[in-house]
């Protein structure tokens, strides 16, 4: 495209054809003519170089460069093209566009006069820089066939030779769509047509873009072999701070290790490892649940450690049939365990109630199965007592953990929701045979406060149970005589067995009419209840002074008893003794 010789130039390749139809046809004269005028009118320092048939060359020489200034072909269809230190100017360059791209001799003078007189300046092409020089191009390099308008383009000026002067030459860093002469335009410190403008700004933003991304390190896929050396610094310096910190890491964790680690035997690990390393773990979810469980306990603070109610209940289900094999269980550090203490908070939390259970009642089924005739007959003793510490019932089965063995313990622990109210009793009904040593807890319940109306079904069910199930034949219902207790007693008045003065004895076997079930109050707790009356009467709590036949029946007439009988060595009350007297908070009084 660009000629960096006069003689390439003259074919005037890069021209485009005239549209005959738009230039405007001043004169026709002919080359010949056109060069005789020249001739004559040429403004210094023009010369006229070449003058035949085909072309007319005029030149003007700048004394700095090798190479002429300016040349101006007019070839013989008086068409002229322009170029600036052998860069031709481009085709759409007003200069051509006013003229029309046609000179005759009337305006030749004009022309050459105009650009001699410095009415243009010469574009000074891009600022040079490092990254300028590296990019751009030379107009004959050979692997180029065309530019395109983003390439940088070396316009090599050859400095004139002086005598003892070596080659030099001035390069000058062009878009290849350089507009190369611009009108003047005040005095602006470096003269730049826009085409050039333009891609130093491109080259400037691409530039900065590339700057950013090499200063990143690399992705960790990408082929380091094209990577620029800023890349790979970037990259080596992010990758040594990335193994800083996790050697940091691990030492960290080692430190932990060595600190808080609990060892254990060879065995033991090995076991844990085979659990742990997940072999078949889905096909026990239980047991997948108890790791997954631990493997979060151990990331957790010891102090922050929240227990799953499952992990609850197991804990409190080994405690409560070994609380040392669960102390040595956890102290061993082998699993992570709730405390016996967060146990002790869990205890006694149930849902009221749990009944009859089938299994038991099969149990109770296969002992009476060997009794015959008067064996059958039974006493049902229901008894209702405080839940003793260490015995925890599963709340959604009803079965006593700790006695019970747990069998299927996702079953055991499904369910597990809150919002439970707290049972403060647990209410048993006790199957005790007559004439044999059955003793049976036929159901339990678990109660608050137990009253007589709650009372009434739940005997008869257990009768029922007793009666159609079991095969026992209930003649007897025991309970303490508390309160709620003779309540109960007396809803059956209707049914019949009352004494003169009121008091229910007894009633017909709603399963077996013919029969009968009698009442009966617990004789130890009758005594019980007396002896508290008697003890808080007139001493104790003080809350009554009983009388009878205007006598006072006071605890201090058997503490005197007492007493009075051991200042003898003989004693006549040998079965009394101070356990007897000194009841708790007994201690007072004897003081006084
Ligand atoms: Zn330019």
């Amino acid at each position: 495209m660009r000629q960096d010789t006069a003689e390439a130039c003259s074919t005037s390749a890069g021209s485009p054809p005239i549209e005959m139809t738009s230039v405007d046809l001043i004169s026709d004269e002919s080359l010949e003519e056109f060069a005789s005028k020249v001739k004559e009118k040429i403004p210094d320092p023009w010369i006229n170089t070449t003058c035949n048939n085909t072309e007319i060359r005029m030149e003007l020489w700048d004394s700095n460069y090798s190479i002429p200034k300016y040349i101006l072909h007019v070839d013989s269809g008086l068409q002229f093209s322009l170029h600036v230190y052998n860069w031709l100017l481009p085709d759409i360059h007003p200069l051509y566009t006013t003229h029309r791209r046609r000179m005759d001799s009337a305006r030749v003078v004009d022309f050459l006069e105009a650009i001699r007189d410095g009415k243009y300046a010469i574009c000074e092409g891009l600022r040079q820089d490092e990254h300028v020089q590296t990019i751009a191009k030379d107009p004959d390099d050979a692997s180029h066939t065309s530019f395109s308008n983003s390439d940088v383009i070396r316009h090599s000026i050859p400095n004139k030779i002086e005598m003892d002067s070596n080659f030099g030459v001035l390069v000058v860093f062009r878009c290849v769509d350089c507009e190369l002469l611009l009108g003047r335009n005040g005095d602006e410190e470096h003269v730049i047509c826009d085409p050039c403008k333009k891609l130093q700004k491109n080259i400037l933003v691409q530039q900065n873009r590339k700057k950013r991304s090499s200063s990143a390190p690399a992705k960790a896929k990408a082929p380091l072999t094209a990577c620029s050396s800023e890349k790979l610094r970037a990259t080596v310096v992010a990758t040594r701070l990335e193994c800083k910190q996790l050697e940091d890491k691990i030492k960290n964790l080692q430190n932990k290790i060595e600190k808080s680690a609990v060892s254990i035997s060879e065995p033991l690990e090995k076991d844990l490892m085979t659990i742990m390393s997940g072999q078949n773990l889905d096909s026990m979810p239980h047991m997948k649940f108890f790791w997954e469980q631990q493997i979060h306990l151990l990331k957790t603070k010891k102090m922050g450690r929240r227990y799953h109610p499952q992990m609850i209940r197991f804990a409190l289900s080994i405690h409560c049939k070994s609380p040392s094999a669960y102390r040595e269980l956890r102290d061993s550090g082998a699993l992570i365990l709730p405390s016996e203490r967060v146990l002790r908070d869990y205890k006694n939390y149930f849902r009221p109630g749990a009944g009859i259970i089938k299994e038991n009642i099969e149990e109770l089924k296969e002992q009476a199965s060997k009794f015959t005739g008067i064996q059958k007959y039974v006493a049902v003793v229901m008894d209702e007592m405080k839940i003793q510490e260490n015995l925890v019932f599963d709340k959604t089965s009803g079965e006593l953990i700790g006695f019970i063995d747990l069998g299927d313990p996702l079953t055991t622990y499904a369910n597990v929701d809150e919002d439970t109210p707290i049972a403060s009793h647990a209410l048993a009904f006790l199957v005790r045979g007559l004439c044999t040593n059955l003793k049976h807890v036929a159901a339990y319940y678990f109660t608050g406060n137990v009253t007589s109306f709650q009372l009434l079904p739940l005997f008869w069910k257990v009768v029922g149970v007793l009666e159609t199930t079991v095969k026992l034949w209930v003649i007897a219902a025991v309970n303490d005589g508390a309160s709620p207790n003779r309540k109960f007693f007396a809803l059956h008045s209707k049914l019949g067995g009352t004494l003169p003065d009121g008091l229910v004895y007894k009633t017909p076997n709603l399963f077996f009419l013919a029969r009968m079930i009698y009442f009966f109050a617990d004789v130890p707790h009758l005594i019980k209840t007396a002896r508290n009356c008697l003890y808080n009467s007139g001493s104790g709590s003080c809350s009554r002074y009983m009388w009878n036949d205007g006598h006072y029946l006071l605890f201090r007439h058997i503490a005197d008893l007492f007493h009075h009988d051991q200042q003898y060595a003989l004693h006549q009350l040998p079965k009394l003794t101070l356990d007897h007297v000194l009841l708790t908070g007994y201690s007072k009084m004897k003081v006084s």
